[in-house]
């Protein structure tokens, strides 16, 4: 069975103290409230995750991650951070590509293909994002454009390789726009993912693989689109820094 993840993208919010709060709720209501089999992980900005690290401790189903990482191993590339650095304090799982990432820093699929390849072989999981802007979709070429950031990010990887990755698809138009795809639209989506993968590394790999909707979920619309058979959870931006949001959205499942 696939993993159900919902996984929170703090984005550059939140000082150190908000941080230590929101952890703390997320971690008191998971506690008391949570009972299914969705895990939940964390994304803060690079200087919380060693502190929220801490907070999470031994809790059941609450993760760790970071919102990037360098395409480099190591040396002098001044203000990166490599995936053997993050693995080497306790980091599980690393968002590779968001669209602002893609957008204001022209991360090219090139790049991202190196930063996967990194953070796999230093046992990070990578949650690697894909999505199409407003004129895409208008075109009518959202598909081939998705499935072409997938070829591109993710298949030179090995099968066993390849059954590590976590995709998140997040049309652009929906992120933090309030505006939705609807659930059939990212059912849609998420099943061309799904057999693109089969195309190239066959139905069980494909079968075992999470897909992640993210664009403006939240805990009213969040049930329906985890309801839809290929959508396995969430990638959360601006719900993710509300622990009631956060915590119902897992809970949605
Ligand atoms: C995101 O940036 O990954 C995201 C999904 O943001 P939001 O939930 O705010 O649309």
């Amino acid at each position: 069975m696939r993993k159900k993840i919902v996984a929170g993208n703090w984005k550059m919010n939140m000082t150190f103290e908000e941080g230590q709060t929101l952890t703390s709720e997320i971690l008191n209501m998971m506690k008391d409230e949570h009972s299914g089999d969705a895990i939940a992980v964390l994304n803060p900005p690079f200087p919380h995750i060693f502190p929220v690290k801490k907070l999470i401790g031994e809790a059941k189903a609450v993760f760790i991650g970071a919102q990037n990482c360098s395409d480099k191993e190591a040396g002098a590339f001044t203000g990166e951070v490599s995936t053997k650095i993050l693995a080497s304090f306790g980091v599980q799982y690393v968002i590779i590509g968001h669209s602002e990432r893609r957008e204001y820093f022209q991360e090219s699929n090139e790049m991202l293909a190196a930063k996967v390849k990194l953070a796999l072989v230093n046992g990070l999981t990578p949650i690697f994002c894909c999505g199409e802007s407003l004129e895409i979709r208008t075109a009518g070429t959202h598909e081939a454009t998705v499935t072409t950031q997938l070829t591109e990010g993710l298949f030179d990887l090995s099968p066993a390789d390849f059954s590590k990755i976590v995709i998140a698809y997040e049309p652009i138009w929906a992120i933090g726009t309030g505006k939705t795809a609807s659930s059939e639209e990212a059912q849609d989506m998420h099943a061309a993912l799904r057999s693109h993968v089969a195309s190239k590394y066959g139905k069980d790999i494909a079968d075992g693989t999470s897909i992640l909707y993210g664009g403006s979920c939240n805990p009213k619309n969040a049930q329906e689109l985890f309801a839809k058979p290929d959508v396995d959870g969430g990638l959360i931006g601006g719900a993710s820094l509300k622990s009631r949001d956060f915590v119902d959205i897992i809970k949605s499942f």
